[in-house]
């Protein structure tokens, strides 16, 4: 299969508006998933190159906080702009890292991240900046400096999310980006640089999370976390946050329930719902993984599943028109092999798909979309992240049945419900005891507020909610 871009040695790291020279040697090479060959390698920082950065955060801090939101908006306007700019190279870039097909790579990875930055100047008309309550002004100031980390499955949108809106509120951040799909993160550094960021706003740091992440984490001079990735390292950073009081926003995993309910279009529903499984080869924190249908309407609703994983055939991501790429990685590839076995030793009845590679592919991460039914909630693929092309359809006998089953879970990012009657259907979404739900495929909003309940986090991104995230509140009395 075709490689998408040369290999990429980005031997320096972005600290206080220069690229400068690593404190260690190490590098970690990135693999492309699809042809298995290594596309790049980035410095392997250490806890001095963390600590330079977070400094060079805190010396930017007060004079880039001085200027008004609208000032600091604009810069992110313009970033958005070399983004957008850079977009056809980013998408692939992406591909070659991730493994994402690359019309989707281009449409949601390139296409992301430069929304988040040129919606800035509307979202700052949009905070209550000043008000008075009684006799006091009530003030929004920037919570200081971010440290920012990311994970690799839409790695410059899971960025992006957190800088513009954090550069925008008046902080300063230092970003730690995923090691596994990092080379983007540098495209966004030349674009700090290009239109002429002051130096030390944006730091880009790249390394492990053990070393770099909890060295920025648990620095002294870092003001606040925000972190995208698994519960098991999220938890970690709360804890080291903890240490010294910070506030952490927390974006994580999700095992979310996809309910159709009686009067629902079976084909219409089934057919949607296996795309927001299986979209990045269900790679999607938010993907709907566990599927609840009427126990009377299942044989139907596992023909029509079949029906669609089927055509979703794994193939090369540079191929025009291809529906699904390999998994990001070996490691990621046995964890989801894994899970294949696990659902079908407990006893869940396999579909279609199964644990052997798909026919015809050697070479790459690839793994055959899957469908299991008959799951039940004991099982550990109703419970735990696959992040795979894994579905689960699951079987209830009532709502009240369909609202116990969606809501046992440790987690609660994202939820469907599909109802021939809107008012029935938001009823239920109101008891889905999760940060967003979907009815009837309603069209996924960039600037609507994204996070979880329970173990998926509590943290908001996107729109003026994710903006507010990244400031604190002070009262003057007057
Ligand atoms: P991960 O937790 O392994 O890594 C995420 C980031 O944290 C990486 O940059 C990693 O280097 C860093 N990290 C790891 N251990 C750390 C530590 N001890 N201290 C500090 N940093 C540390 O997750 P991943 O495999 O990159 O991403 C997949 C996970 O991310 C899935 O669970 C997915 O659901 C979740 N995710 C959540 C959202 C959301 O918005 N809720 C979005 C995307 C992905």
């Amino acid at each position: 299969m075709a490689s998408t871009t040369d290999t990429l040695t980005r031997d320096k790291l972005y600290i206080g508006g220069e690229w400068v020279e690593p404190d260690g040697t190490g590098m970690i090479d990135v693999i492309n998933p699809t042809t298995e060959e290594v596309v790049g390698s980035i410095p392997e920082g250490t806890a001095e190159d963390a600590d330079r950065a977070v400094r060079a955060a805190r010396t930017a801090f007060d004079s880039w906080a001085a200027l008004s939101p609208y000032e600091r908006a604009r810069y992110c306007e313009a970033i958005g702009a070399q983004l957008t700019e850079r977009g056809d190279e980013l998408g692939a870039l992406i591909t070659s890292e991730l493994g994402m097909p690359i019309g989707l790579s281009r449409m949601i990875q390139a296409g992301l991240p430069p929304l988040a930055f040129s919606s800035m100047p509307e979202l700052v008309e949009e905070v209550a900046w000043e008000e008075e309550v009684g006799n006091s002004l009530v003030v929004r100031e920037p919570a200081g400096v971010v440290a920012a980390i990311t994970p690799w499955n839409y790695p410059l949108n899971q960025i992006a999310l957190k800088v513009a809106p954090a550069m925008t509120a008046g902080c300063t951040v230092v970003v730690k980006p995923s090691e596994v799909a990092p080379l983007n993160a540098f495209v966004l550094a030349e674009a700090c640089e290009a239109v002429g960021l002051p130096a030390g706003v944006f730091n880009l740091v790249t390394g492990y999370g053990p070393v770099v992440g909890e060295a920025i984490v648990s620095h002294p001079q870092t003001d606040m976390i925000s972190f995208t990735g698994s519960t098991r390292a999220g938890r970690r950073v709360s804890e080291l946050a903890a240490a010294r009081v910070k506030p952490v926003a927390v974006e994580l995993g999700g095992k979310s329930p996809n309910v159709i309910l009686d009067d629902a279009d079976l084909e219409k529903a089934v057919t949607h719902g296996v795309g927001k499984c299986f979209l990045n080869s269900g790679q999607t924190c938010s993907a709907l993984t566990r599927m609840l249908v009427p126990r009377e309407r299942l044989d139907a609703a596992e023909q029509i599943a079949a029906a669609v994983a089927e055509a979703y055939t794994p193939g090369d991501p540079l191929v025009d028109g291809s529906a699904m790429g390999p998994l990001v990685s070996d490691v990621q590839r046995e964890r989801v092999r894994g899970y294949i076995e696990k659902g079908k030793q407990e006893g869940a009845k396999l579909v279609t798909g199964g644990s052997q590679p798909p026919d015809g592919l050697e070479q790459g991460y690839f793994v055959r979309p899957t469908v299991f039914s008959q799951v039940t909630t004991d099982m550990t693929i109703a419970q735990e992240e696959i992040f795979g092309p894994v579905l689960a359809i699951m079987p209830y006998d009532d709502e009240e049945d369909a609202i116990r089953i969606a809501n046992d879970s440790e987690y609660g990012l994202a939820g469907g419900v599909w109802s021939a009657d809107e008012e029935r259907a938001k009823k239920m979404a109101a008891r889905i005891r999760t940060g967003q739900v979907e009815i009837n495929g309603g069209t996924w909003n960039p600037m609507a507020p994204f996070g979880g309940f329970k173990q998926s986090g509590h943290g908001r991104e996107a729109g003026r909610f994710g903006l507010e995230e990244f400031l604190v509140t002070k009262s003057m009395q007057l």
